[in-house]
């Protein structure tokens, strides 16, 4: 039904002389996000981006998108061409179109009694008919073809229901009626590198992908502790890293070797610390990792308050360590949005599989809630710090996941 996507985007059209890279890096974001469906021809004009693709490739497309940052909103649209010359637009083609959009009005609509309204946007002056005109002949030939008894339906033009959209523009009229909600944010890769702290868990994944939305490309590090963790664990972490790089592009995983660490800390910290010391060590080998990659910030999936390590003393007693801003996307968001979230971008699923990270198994019965920093520097004395980060990253797998579209 549909020949094409009408894809808006928002805040790039602020950024004055960078509009083009940004709108280059947008088109290059959307084929990443689409190429397994296939190669659709993509066009940039009157500021909005369409893609073309077969009709019934365009519902599967529009799910991608809706998922791409730096897109307001989309329309699945039909294009109605009119000919060489506006000007001569006829009652046959009039007659046309009024089929089409009756056509298009009743694939869409299921649900009655409802209301809607047409509007029309005349970008093309040499177009013979005005908007209001249009707006009140296509209104009316709906009304006459769909409203019956079993679909009582009415004009509303203060707050209809479904508002049904024609644009006309240089010789073509664009038909919709959907307006789909993309994310917003900015266009993945503008506005520099980060590293992500992913975990196989539900808040790291969305973490990542909110750093995205707002323009960051990404690396990862996840902390394996073979053979207290299994490969699975591992795998779940490398499906979710291929999920964020269809959207955020080449992903560098980096899995240091974890186990001796967590080994060293049980054995020479005190317990209700291990899981402060521990975090500690995580964003110690994440400096290394992001000085040694380029990357400006660390991304956590902290919340605040979530679990015992997530309090303002812990989140201090990590930002101690760390040389780099770090970056909390989640820090004041519910559980339950975080989860709509996940399931949205295409992490839950995979977040939920059963297999256990490095940190559940370490965590003792009583961690401390509010470590003291005095505390911490206490119990990390008898710790080899250097040599122990030394070795995990010598000890590193590093596995390069790259879905979607080549560079
Ligand atoms: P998640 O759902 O992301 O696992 P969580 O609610 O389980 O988070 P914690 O286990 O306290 O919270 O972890 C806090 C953050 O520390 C995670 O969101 C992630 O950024 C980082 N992190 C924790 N464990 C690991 C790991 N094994 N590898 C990499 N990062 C980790
Ligand atoms: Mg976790």
């Amino acid at each position: 039904m549909y020949d094409l996507i009408i894809i808006r985007y928002g805040e790039i059209g602020l950024k004055g002389d960078n509009i083009n890279d940004f709108i280059s890096q947008l088109v290059a974001n959307i084929e990443r996000a689409t190429r397994d469906l296939g190669e659709f021809e993509i066009s940039t004009v009157y500021g909005r981006i369409f893609l073309y693709a077969e009709s019934d490739k365009i519902e599967k497309i529009v799910g991608r998108l809706v998922n791409v940052p730096g897109i307001i909103s989309l329309s699945p649209a039909q294009r109605f061409r009119i000919g060489k010359k506006v000007a001569n637009f006829e009652q046959q083609d009039f007659e046309k179109l009024k089929r089409k959009v009756v056509q298009l009005f009743k694939a869409e609509v299921k649900n009655y009694p409802t209301t809607f309204k047409v509007e029309t946007t005349r970008a093309d002056k040499s177009f013979p008919m005005e908007s209001p005109e249009l707006n009140r002949e296509l209104g009316a030939e709906i009304l006459r073809e769909v409203e019956s008894k079993t679909r009582p339906l009415s004009v509303d033009v203060h707050q209809p229901e479904h508002l049904f959209e024609i644009e006309i523009r240089r010789g073509k009229i664009y038909i919709f009626i959907r307006r789909e909600a993309g994310p917003g944010g900015l266009p993945v890769k503008s506005s520099g590198k980060a590293l992500l702290l992913l975990s196989g868990g539900i808040d790291s994944p969305v973490a990542g992908w909110l750093g995205l939305k707002r323009g960051l490309t990404l690396n990862a590090v996840y902390f394996n502790s073979p053979p207290y963790t299994s490969e699975r664990a591992k795998e779940k972490v490398v499906d979710l890293t291929k999920v964020l790089s269809r959207y955020g592009g080449e992903i560098k995983l980096q899995i240091p070797y974890f186990t001796e660490i967590q080994q060293e800390i049980l054995k020479k910290s005190p317990r209700r610390y291990t899981v402060t010391i521990m975090r500690r060590m995580m964003i110690r080998i994440a400096n290394r990792l992001a000085e040694m990659n380029g990357e400006l910030a660390l991304v956590t999936g902290e919340s605040l308050g979530q679990v015992a390590s997530q309090t303002l003393e812990g989140l201090r007693s990590s930002d101690e360590v760390a040389e780099f801003p770090v970056l909390r996307p989640l820090i004041t968001m519910d559980k339950n949005d975080i989860i709509a979230l996940a399931k949205r971008v295409g992490t839950y699923e995979i977040s939920i599989r059963p297999h256990e990270d490095c940190c559940t198994i370490f965590v003792p019965d009583n961690p401390a809630t509010q470590p003291k920093l005095d505390t911490i520097h206490f119990g990390e004395e008898d710790l080899e710090i250097e040599n122990l980060i030394d070795r995990a990253i010598e000890k590193m797998e590093v596995i390069t996941i790259s879905e979607g579209a080549a560079e």
